[in-house]
C-alpha cells in the first residue's frame, strides 16, 4: 500500500506526521517536498479571461460563443481552474484512482481561486454524483473529496443527498456535443427538499464537453434551485464547437 492510501485511512492530524516521514514527491517532476512543486505549478495552462462563460472556450469579443448561444446551458457560469494537460492530468487522475486525499486539497486550493476570483454568491455546495453502484467499486466519490474542503473552507454548507446519480450513461467516448446530451439526460435526480430555492455550486473534476454538467444542473433546476454555478479543475482542450 502506498503512503497516500495509507493517509487516505488515517484522520488529518496524522498526516503532518505522515508527510514528515515519508515526505510527498512532485506529481509533475518527482522532487521531493510538496505535491505539486513551484516550478510544476508555473507550467500548469491557466484559463485565460476572454472565453465563453459557459463552456470557457475562447472568443474573440467577450460574450458566450456559437454553441452555447444556440444551446443555453441551465447552470449560470462555468469556469475551470486550468487547461486539462500535464500536471494536472496527472493529478485528477491520481485523485480519481489512488484515493489520495492530500492531492484532493491541493486541487480543493485551486478551485477556490477560481471562486473566488469570479466572486459568486452560492448557498449549498453539491459534488456531481457517481451512481450507486461506481462509488461502491471505487469506494469514494473524487467531486466529493474537491467539494467537502471548498465547503469547509468558505463556511457553506455542502449535499451529497441534494443530488444523485440514477442510473449509468453509456461511455461518452467518441460522441458529439449534441449526443454526449443525449446520452446523459435524466442521469441525475435532484432533491426539492434540499435544493429548492438555493444558490448552488456545482463541482466536478473534469470538464469535457459539459454534457454531464448540463444534465446535473438542469436536475438541479427542475427541483427548483434559484441558480447553478459549476466549476471543475480541469477543462479538456477538446473543440466543442
Ligand atoms: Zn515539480
Ligand atoms: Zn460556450
Amino acid at each position: 500500500m502506498q503512503t497516500k492510501q495509507i493517509k487516505g485511512q488515517l484522520p488529518e492530524w496524522m498526516w503532518g506526521a505522515i508527510d514528515w516521514i515519508f515526505p510527498p514527491h512532485c506529481l509533475g517532476c518527482g522532487l521531493e517536498g510538496e505535491i505539486i512543486c513551484p516550478e510544476c505549478y508555473g507550467t500548469i495552462k491557466r484559463i485565460p479571461a476572454n472565453v465563453c462563460p459557459y463552456c470557457n472556450a475562447y472568443v474573440s469579443t467577450s460574450g458566450h460563443c456559437p454553441s452555447c448561444k444556440n444551446l443555453k446551458p441551465s447552470y449560470a457560469r462555468f469556469r475551470a481552474f486550468a487547461f486539462y494537460g500535464g500536471v494536472i492530468r496527472e493529478a485528477v487522475h491520481q485523485l480519481k484512482y489512488q484515493n489520495d486525499i492530500g492531492i484532493a486539497r491541493v486541487l480543493a486550493g485551486y478551485l477556490l481561486k477560481v471562486i473566488q476570483a469570479e466572486n459568486w454568491e452560492f448557498d449549498l455546495v453539491v459534488p456531481v454524483p457517481l451512481s450507486k453502484r461506481k462509488q461502491e467499486q471505487r469506494g469514494y466519490n473524487q467531486a466529493e473529496r474537491l467539494a467537502r474542503p471548498v465547503a469547509e473552507a468558505l463556511h457553506k454548507p455542502i449535499s451529497v443527498e441534494g443530488l444523485s446519480r440514477i442510473r449509468e450513461n453509456a461511455s461518452q467516448v467518441d460522441l458529439d456535443v449534441k449526443s454526449r446530451r443525449e446520452n446523459v439526460r435524466g442521469v441525475f435526480e435532484a432533491d426539492p427538499a434540499i435544493v429548492k430555492g438555493k444558490r448552488i455550486l456545482l463541482i466536478d473534476d473534469v470538464f469535457t464537453t459539459g454534457a454531464t454538467l448540463e444534465s446535473a444542473s438542469r436536475a438541479l433546476r427542475d427541483a427548483k434551485s434559484d441558480l447553478v454555478y459549476t466549476v471543475t479543475v480541469g477543462r479538456s482542450d477538446f473543440n466543442i464547437n
